[in-house]
């Protein structure tokens, strides 16, 4: 007997599809990591290209670089998730040589999250930028103060 469901509490999608490697309509179980990112390709049929940010901290200089990441997702006919939608991807069993990873649910579309995120880190930057500016004034104040200090003593 076909089991219902993936096992897991996820949303069913409204759609069918008779696609064997849908962990809905199809065969295909799930295990393993659960992940979340934005699609920034779904040009291949029935995959798209997940990718999302992490920070990773530099020793060196005290702060944080932005790095990707980036995995291959089936992408079922049921979900069929577009280019810039949020989504929920689960790892399956390997599905060809870079896929192991299913497209399960759609979050959302470029999600207001991510949208303030965006404004906050712009935020941070033109302070940081004003920050750099407002000093470097004051050092051309002093070293302007200084000239005139050698001038006065010529
Ligand atoms: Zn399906």
């Amino acid at each position: 007997m076909k089991k219902k469901g993936t096992g897991h509490n996820i949303k069913q999608p409204e759609k069918k599809c008779s696609d064997k490697n849908c962990p809905f309509h199809g065969t295909l179980s799930i295990r393993g990591r659960f992940l979340s990112g934005k699609v920034t390709s779904d040009k291949m049929s029935k995959s798209a290209i997940v990718s999302w940010d992490r920070k990773v901290f530099v020793p060196k200089f005290e702060r944080y670089e932005k790095r990707k990441s980036k995995v291959n997702a089936h992408n079922p006919d049921c979900i069929d998730a577009k280019k810039g939608d949020l989504v929920l991807i689960s790892e399956c069993r390997p599905l060809s040589k870079t896929k192991h990873f299913v497209v399960v649910e759609i979050l959302g579309k470029e999600s207001a999250k991510d949208i303030i995120k965006a404004e906050a880190v712009a935020e941070d930057e033109g302070k940081e930028k004003a920050q750099s500016a407002s000093f470097q004034a004051s050092e051309t104040d002093a070293s302007v103060k200084k000239h005139k200090v050698l001038a006065k003593g010529d």
